[in-house]
C-alpha cells in the first residue's frame, strides 16, 4: 500500500472496533483494483455530532457505522436511504456536499448472500432468533421480499414485540395485510407452539459466537426437524452450533460470512461507483474463511 498525499481515506467508527473485519476487506479490495484509497477504524465515543462534523470537515468521503452507532448516527445525517430510515438503523455514510447521507448496506449484504444461495424469502414462514439490531434488519429484509409469516423469538419479549409492531405496520403500509396479520413475537418458551414446518430460520443473536462455539439459543431437536433453511449471522465459528444442529435435522444450513463480505462490498460500490467483480469477492472470502 503506497499512501501519498492523493489517497482517499475511508474508516470505520464503533465503540469497541478492535474486532472489525472491515479494514481488512476494504483494502484487500482496493488493491485488487488499484484504487488510491485507504480504510482506517475509529474508536467512537458519544459524542456523535462532532465526529460527523470533524470526519465531514476533513472530506472523508465514507464512513461504516458499527455496534452501538448505528441507530444514534441517524440524527446526524443530511438524508437516510428509506428503508435504512424504516429499519432505523444505518451502517454506511457517504459523502455529499450537503453532508452525509446514509445507507444500511447489512441489509443489502444478507440480501447479495441469499441470491448467491438461492435462498427465496418469497411465501416463506420465516423464524427470527433474537430481537436486536441485526434481527430487526433481517425482519424487513423478509416482509419487502413477500415472506408468508414472521416469528420473531426473544429472551425479553418487549424486544420483539417492538418490531412485530414496526414490521406489522410497514407491511400494512405496503398493501401486504396478509402478512401484517402474520408477524409474532414470542420467548423461547413458546417455541414448541409455531404452527410451521418447512420454515427458513435467521439466527440473529450473539450466541454462539467464539469463543462460545458450542453455545446455541436452542437445542430442541423438534424444532430443527422443521427447519428447510437456517442461516446463522455469526461468522465466527465458521460451521456454528445452530448449524451443526440444521445439518444434523436434514435442512441446508450457512453461516453470516457472506453477509459481512457482500455489507462491505456494497458500501465501496456506493462510495466508489464501481462493481467490485465476483472474482475480488471471491478472493476476499477465500482469504478470511
Ligand atoms: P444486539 O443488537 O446486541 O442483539 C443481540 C441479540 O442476542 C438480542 O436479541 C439478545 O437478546 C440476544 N442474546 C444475547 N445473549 C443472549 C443469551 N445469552 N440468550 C438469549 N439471547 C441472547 O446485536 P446485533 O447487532 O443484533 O447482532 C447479533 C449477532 O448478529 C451478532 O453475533 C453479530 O455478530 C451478528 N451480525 C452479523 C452480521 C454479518 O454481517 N454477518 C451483521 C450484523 C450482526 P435480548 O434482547 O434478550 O438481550
Amino acid at each position: 500500500m503506497n499512501i501519498n498525499g492523493h489517497t482517499k481515506v475511508y474508516g470505520i467508527i464503533g465503540n469497541p472496533i478492535g474486532h472489525t473485519m472491515s479494514p481488512a476487506i476494504h483494502n484487500m479490495i482496493s488493491e485488487a483494483l488499484g484504487i488510491d484509497s485507504v480504510y482506517v477504524p475509529f474508536v467512537a465515543n458519544d459524542d456523535l455530532k462532532s465526529i460527523v462534523k470533524g470526519l465531514f470537515s476533513l472530506g472523508v468521503k465514507g464512513i461504516n457505522v458499527t455496534v452501538p452507532y448505528k441507530t444514534a448516527i441517524i440524527y446526524e445525517l443530511y438524508g437516510v436511504e428509506p428503508m435504512a430510515m424504516e429499519i432505523g438503523a444505518v451502517n454506511t455514510l457517504q459523502y455529499t456536499e450537503h453532508g452525509y447521507y446514509g445507507y444500511n448496506t447489512d441489509i443489502l449484504g444478507l440480501e447479495r448472500e441469499l441470491k448467491d444461495e438461492n435462498i427465496s424469502l418469497t411465501g416463506r414462514d420465516i423464524v427470527l432468533l433474537g430481537a436486536g439490531g441485526a434481527a430487526r434488519a433481517v425482519a424487513f429484509l423478509c416482509a419487502s421480499k413477500g415472506a408468508s409469516s414472521i416469528t420473531i423469538v426473544n429472551r425479553t419479549l418487549n424486544k420483539a414485540l417492538d418490531i412485530r409492531a414496526d414490521v406489522a405496520a410497514y407491511a400494512a403500509k405496503n398493501g401486504r395485510f396478509d402478512l401484517s396479520s402474520n408477524v409474532n413475537a414470542i420467548t423461547f418458551k413458546e417455541l414448541g407452539s409455531i404452527p410451521y414446518n418447512d420454515i427458513t430460520v435467521f439466527q440473529c443473536t450473539n450466541v454462539g459466537l467464539a469463543p462460545d462455539s458450542e453455545a446455541c439459543v436452542v437445542h430442541d431437536s423438534t424444532f430443527y426437524r422443521k427447519v428447510a433453511v437456517g442461516v446463522d449471522l455469526i461468522y465466527r465459528p465458521a460451521e456454528t452450533m445452530f448449524m451443526r444442529y440444521v445439518r444434523s435435522a436434514g435442512g441446508a444450513s450457512y453461516n453470516g460470512l457472506k453477509m459481512l463480505i457482500y455489507q462491505a462490498v456494497s458500501a465501496y460500490e456506493i462510495w466508489n461507483g464501481v462493481a467490485v467483480p465476483d472474482v475480488v469477492i471471491y478472493d476476499v472470502e477465500r482469504s478470511l474463511a
